[in-house]
């Protein structure tokens, strides 16, 4: 008798209400106000705006942040004050306490709705002031969290210079090369430069904290892959210069429209790559910069083999376990094919937003490693409908739920163990040495329950109440 092999299962899509939890894109102005050194955010709402980013950045509104809200009130909104005047007044008080060399407008749900034309403004209060002003609309109309980065991102990818700057400068610029070289000798540079392939000059784009950037050029350096800028670099005025023809990476999964603004408008070509997530997605992420660059990479799979070796005591803990995720940062399918790829079983993969185009490495990548791992492959659902998967996560019942703030606990007291997502967006999880990290952060529910076991209280909620989570 003839056995049928079954075909292996495509990636199915679907989409739902988009009624989902996740932060504000406006929350970028964080993480972003202390990569980029000389900045500040001006975040232009309203005092919902403010009481979210005032209560989600917990303990850093204490350390004099460089941003601020421009409230609006009544006048502003019925257009009794004007605006232009009002900016003004606000942005000679920024550089007049902090003097930054960039002030960067958030536009908001309000401001879009009001239609306060913001790109309209900007450029001639940026002459009238001396300082580049740059506009990015991250509202929660249009996105979502990790959004907020992409949008400001895909703004300052207009303000990148076309042309290298005078020596003089050329030195402050180049942070990175200068960063990497630190402590040697000229010659010993100049044998190091000549170490590098002769390939097309290449800028990586996507905000990271700056050891992790230090620690990708490495990784990219030892291939003979030298990284001429980084899209944001530590300080507004070392953004690196951009020409048409030059490639481009992103390091994230959410940056499409960065991605976008770096081709159509500044001409470069995209490396669409899987993301340096989870070793099997740096080494992934370095090959295919590797092969556009036509340089052969070496050492790639006894690395990736050490690192897995060193994993295999949390490995032990998630192998043969279900996942859930229920989305709201964007990073859901790189982390769903590195959990599938440490022996997990993803259920689903929430996201707010599926960009087939710039994920499409990420997503074959994720279907590929199902396929070896003998794995189920997992519905990716675009907007979620939070109340519709909690239905199904009652069903299924899974070992791990990737969620927000406000069903962690509920979820914890029914007995079904929970992640924070946001931890994800804020701990180092790129690269090799960082896969430990993402481990770390995912193993956590799982060991504490370790630690509980046999206290007999796992199921917090009255059980009449249990129906209605
Ligand atoms: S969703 Fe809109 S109103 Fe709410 S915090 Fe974000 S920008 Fe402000």
């Amino acid at each position: 008798m003839a056995t049928v092999t079954p075909e292996p299962q495509a990636l199915s899509f679907e989409c739902e209400t988009g009624n989902y939890h996740t932060f504000c894109p406006i929350s970028c102005v964080a993480w972003l106000y202390q990569k980029i050194e000389d900045s500040f955010f001006l975040v232009i709402g309203t005092k919902t705006c403010g009481y979210f980013l005032q209560n989600a950045m917990g303990v850093m509104i204490f350390a004099e942040p460089r941003y601020a809200m421009a409230e609006l009130e009544e006048g502003d909104i019925s257009a009794k004050l004007n605006d232009y005047e009002e900016l003004k007044r606000l942005c000679l008080q920024i550089k007049r306490d902090r003097n930054p060399s960039v002030i960067v407008w958030i536009g908001t749900c309000t401001t879009e709705i009001i239609k306060m034309d913001l790109e309209g403004l900007s450029p001639r209060l940026e002459e009238e002031i001396g300082i580049p002003i740059v506009v990015a609309r991250a509202n929660g109309l249009d996105y979502a969290f990790t959004q907020g980065e992409d949008t400001v991102l895909a703004a300052m990818a207009a303000r990148c210079p076309n042309e290298a700057p005078e020596e003089a400068e050329k030195k402050e610029r180049n942070a990175i090369a200068s960063l990497l070289n630190f402590g040697k000798k000229k010659e010993e540079v100049e044998a190091e430069e000549s170490a590098y392939a002769d390939h097309p000059p290449l800028v990586m784009f996507g905000s990271l904290p700056d050891p992790v950037v230090t620690n990708l050029s490495l990784e990219l350096k030892k291939q003979g892959i030298k990284v001429s800028g980084w899209l944001p670099a530590k300080r507004y005025t070392e953004l690196p210069v951009i020409k048409e023809g030059y490639y481009t990476c992103g390091v994230n999964p959410f940056l499409s429209r960065t991605a976008t603004t770096l081709m159509r408008r500044r001409k470069t070509k995209l490396i669409g790559a899987p993301f340096p997530i989870g070793p099997d997605g740096t080494r992934a992420w370095i090959e295919k910069i590797c092969s556009v660059m036509g340089v052969e990479p070496k050492g790639l799979a006894e690395r990736e083999a050490q690192i897995w070796e060193s994993l295999e005591d949390y490995l032990q803990l998630v192998r043969g376990k279900s996942v859930f995720l229920m989305g709201d940062n964007l990073l859901e399918v790189s982390l769903a094919r590195f959990l599938v790829r440490c022996g997990m079983i993803v259920n689903e993969i929430g996201i707010p937003y599926m960009d087939k185009r710039y994920q499409a490495a990420e997503l074959k990548f994720l279907e590929k490693t199902c396929h070896e791992m003998g794995a189920p492959v997992p519905t990716i659902v675009e907007k979620p409908d939070n109340y519709n998967q909690i239905e199904r996560i009652k069903e299924i019942q899974p070992d791990l739920v990737i969620t927000g703030m406000a069903h962690a606990n509920p979820l914890e007291a029914r007995g079904i163990s929970t992640k924070w997502s946001v931890e994800f967006t804020f701990a180092q999880i790129h690269g090799f040495s960082n896969a430990r990290d993402i481990l770390e952060l995912v193993t956590r529910p799982l060991r504490r329950n370790n630690s509980l076991n046999g206290l007999g209280w796992e199921n917090l909620v009255r059980e009449g109440a249990k129906h209605n989570i």
